[in-house]
């Protein structure tokens, strides 16, 4: 905990945003010039292929504090995070989408807290407003589900936003986790949390880069990665169909009552829960698998406005 803050690094993961990156820029910079802190913006590029880079690293001949790291191709957003987080030198480190729904004033918010003596204010979306009706059920259902069957306490409808202090980022740079689910990771790591409330505001330009099948993978990695219970549901779904097709066969046998039709739907009910006890293995499989392989977890291919001199903790 510092109580002279004096850098706060600020890490956005940006993933094709030449529509919107500009005026996320001027709008971070002009909040900045009212801040008494210093601060250093990082931009993780995650393989854009349109001109978001081009216009970061014209902005950097404005901007000295923008710094930008570019991935070699698109390792998704929870990587470009992880990645993001070892390139900053703050005694405070806020991590943010680059799409402004996460509004930079709560940062002010975050810092007070933070200055109280809190390691982790994450922010806490009372309201989702511009997103589609499908993606606050399904949102809202997920992190519910995931809480009921963790052990680790993560807070409920908490995206990515949030400030950590250095001593989390240093705890966070040591788990190398081959899918990170990094608001999970940070719950993981303890410390002192709390939370700040915001109303996640609409996109302003650009659409979401969050298609079902990355939403999917991300739930998946949350999963996967903080609960053992859907592996334990192959035990539960085997001892209750041995229960219940033992007395099925004693009814059967003293009553002579039985169908050929229940058996065809029973066959397929075990079926079903067979393969869908293997395809959860799979998935926990699938990912001791990726993490066996020890590959690294994305590659860097260059990095531009980091000056010489300063804290290099890179890696
Ligand atoms: N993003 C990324 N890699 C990806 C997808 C998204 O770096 O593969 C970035 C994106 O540019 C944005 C942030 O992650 O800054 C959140 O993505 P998005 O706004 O599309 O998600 P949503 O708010 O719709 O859930
Ligand atoms: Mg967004």
């Amino acid at each position: 905990m510092a109580n002279n803050p004096s850098l706060i690094s600020i890490v956005l993961p940006v993933f094709n945003e030449e529509e919107g990156i500009q005026k996320t820029v001027a709008t971070l910079e002009s909040f900045i010039d009212h801040q008494p802190q210093t601060f250093e913006l990082i931009f993780v590029d995650d393989g854009s292929h349109d001109k978001t880079v081009e216009i970061l690293t014209n902005a950097q001949q404005n901007f000295h504090n923008i710094r930008i790291v570019k991935f070699s191709r698109n390792f998704g957003h929870q990587l470009a995070i992880s990645a993001g987080i070892r390139y900053t030198s703050g005694d405070a480190v806020v991590v943010m989408d680059a799409d402004l729904q996460d509004p930079p004033s709560v940062i002010v918010d975050m810092i007070a807290k933070w200055q109280q003596g809190y390691d982790v204010v994450y922010g806490k979306r009372v309201s989702r407003d511009g997103e589609t009706i499908f993606k606050k059920l399904t949102a809202s259902l997920f992190y519910r589900t995931l809480k009921k069957i963790t052990s680790v306490d993560i807070p409920l409808d908490t995206g990515d936003f949030r400030l950590m202090d250095r001593a989390v980022v240093g705890e966070l740079r040591k788990m190398n986790e081959t899918d990170p689910y990094v608001r999970g990771m940070v719950s993981w790591v303890g410390f002192k949390q709390t939370a700040v409330e915001y109303e996640r505001q609409e996109r302003f330009a650009g659409t979401s880069k969050y298609p079902l099948s990355k939403m999917i993978r991300l739930a998946m990695d949350g999963v996967t990665s903080f609960s053992t219970l859907p592996l334990q549901l192959a035990t539960w779904f085997g001892s209750l169909s041995i229960i219940f097709s033992l007395g099925y066969l004693i009814t059967t046998l003293f009553t002579g009552f039985g169908t050929g039709e229940f058996t065809v739907f029973a066959l397929f009910l075990m079926f079903g829960l067979v393969l869908l006890s293997l395809g959860i293995m799979g998935a926990y499989l699938f990912r001791t698998f990726d993490a066996s392989r020890k590959r690294p977890l994305y590659i860097v291919e260059k990095t531009s406005g980091f000056q010489s001199g300063e804290r290099d903790i890179r890696r």
